[in-house]
């Protein structure tokens, strides 16, 4: 019973299927490994024993009457605590929705509940994902897996430490700068961020709109390729998805070396830890040995994807924050009875520091008098970056760089220095900005254990090509990266 824990999802899936484990015995492990390990890890914000059960219990009674609703009935799936599920809190990790108790579900939880997932929600993030360490949770910092002194990433760091704890094989997080591909990367996972309009974000609760995407972290290639099939496509309450051909899992093959371009960074010009840097260099000469051709891209325009992203995120952060006011969700404050001090005092407990900093900061730029200098010329360079991609593009077939300039740094390391923080997302954020897709496959550890991730980018909507690239930079050898089985 104890292994179920350590197989990859294709081997739950497979045996799922032939019938060797049932729903219940896998689960029942994954709810012990969670009660002898997230005291160390504080991946999730609750746990329902009794419900998570039951939802197994019906999955294997279906699959006993011959009815089980698709191959993925009764495997586990974590869920971050800002997508809504019916009758579940969602709190994003914040005060002021400590209580939220979500009428509804989101699109991709519809989903997921049609092929008959079984649902562990409320994983641990920075509150309403502004964060790259989940040090601005309101109620708990979680803890990387490799070792627990350390950060997991952020935002969506519980959905990443989760995973690379085994405490589950799957799990959805929402990358709107990177908090998908950094937490894999620092966890030794995979996280996909899909094309932005690939996956509904009806039921996510918003941080910046027109970057934000759902996608999923899983332990192995597969898992990723079947939960973007099965969480994409066109949706009616989410006017930002895409009319496009659906994503089949069944296309993503193991993609040929030989021939192909792929776009690199020139590491002279950035400032990368040597681990990463070292690692960086061996992946590029082992696919050069395996007969690719590797292109040198001018990464100039980078520079600004932090000073864009931070300009853009927060502008839109302040806006759509400005529902949580007290009266229509969430927590309140009286105050003195007079209104505006209710919004006043009620925002002032419900928030964060790094909310409030985030919301001061997108407020200032979309004023009168600043906007045209700030948020205007923010939105000019995001199509000067956008642009960019599109040339990369026409000279490469991928882009592969770091995902992460670092591995996993101390909890506290950054917290006293927000723009140090925010340099975390140097190579994630540039992505999100023009809405190309990007994953992060683990690339093995450094001398200290701890993981390295490498990010591959392709161009909009082909994520077919860009997940079979993935499996094959995962089948290298130096890319193998055993998951922890103790955590001390
Ligand atoms: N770390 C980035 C931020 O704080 C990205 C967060 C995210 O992708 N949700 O905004």
């Amino acid at each position: 019973m104890k292994d179920l824990i350590y197989l990859s999802y294709s081997e739950i899936k497979k045996k799922l299927n032939d019938g060797s484990i049932t729903s219940k015995d896998l689960v029942s492990s994954y709810l012990k490994r969670i009660e002898d390990t997230d005291s160390k890890i504080k991946a999730f914000l609750a746990i329902d024993k009794d419900k998570i059960l039951k939802q197994a219990e019906e999955s294997d009674k279906r699959r006993k009457e011959g009815k089980q609703l698709s191959l993925y009935d009764g495997i586990p799936i974590g869920i971050k605590d800002n997508i809504c599920i019916t009758g579940e809190i969602t709190s994003c990790s914040s005060k002021i929705l400590e209580n939220f108790v979500s009428p509804y579900d989101a699109t991709v939880i519809s989903k997921l509940k049609d092929k008959g997932f079984v649902f562990f929600p409320r994983l641990n993030m920075d509150e309403f994902a502004m964060g790259s360490s989940t040090e601005n949770s309101a109620f708990q910092t979680s803890k990387n897996p490799f070792d627990p002194e350390r950060i997991p990433g952020g935002s969506s760091g519980g959905s990443a430490a989760a995973v690379a704890a085994s405490m589950l094989p799957v799990s959805l997080g929402s990358d709107t700068g990177g908090s998908i591909r950094q937490p894999a990367s620092l966890c030794g996972i995979w996280g996909l961020k899909p094309t932005y309009g690939r996956v509904s974000r009806y039921g996510l609760v918003a941080y910046a709109s027109s970057l934000d995407q759902i996608g999923p972290f899983s332990n192995d290639m597969e898992g990723i390729s079947d939960l973007l099939e099965i969480l994409s496509g066109l949706d009616p309450k989410d006017q930002t998805t895409a009319k496009v051909n659906p994503f089949e899992a069944k296309s993503v093959t193991e993609m040929d070396w030989k021939g192909k371009k792929i776009g690199v960074m020139k590491t002279e010009e950035f400032n990368f830890s040597d681990d990463v840097n070292k690692r960086y260099l061996e992946v590029l000469k082992s696919l050069e040995e395996k007969g690719a051709t590797l292109v040198p891209l001018d990464f100039s325009l980078l520079k600004y994807a932090i000073p864009v992203y931070y300009l853009i995120a927060t502008a839109e952060c302040s806006s759509n924050l400005s529902r949580f006011d007290g009266i229509r969700y969430g927590l309140r404050k009286e105050g003195s009875g007079k209104l505006d001090d209710l919004y006043a005092e009620s925002r002032t407990a419900g928030f964060g520091n790094e909310v409030k900093r985030r919301i001061l900061l997108g407020t200032f730029s979309l004023s009168s008098g600043y906007y045209d200098a700030y948020y205007g010329k923010a939105q000019k360079a995001r199509v000067l970056i956008r642009k960019q991609y599109a040339e990369f593009f026409k000279s490469v077939d991928v882009i592969l760089q770091p995902t992460s300039p670092t591995t996993a740094f101390k909890v506290g390391e950054k917290t006293k220095d927000p723009i140090q923080m925010y340099q975390a997302d140097i190579l994630t954020t540039s992505v999100n900005l023009s809405g190309v897709p990007a994953i992060s496959c683990p690339a093995g550890l450094n001398k200290n254990g701890l993981p390295i991730g490498i990010q591959l980018t392709t161009s909009h909507f082909d994520e077919v090509t860009l997940l079979s690239f993935a499996k094959a930079l995962s089948n290298l050898e130096i890319c193998k990266t055993p998951l922890p089985k103790e955590i001390s």
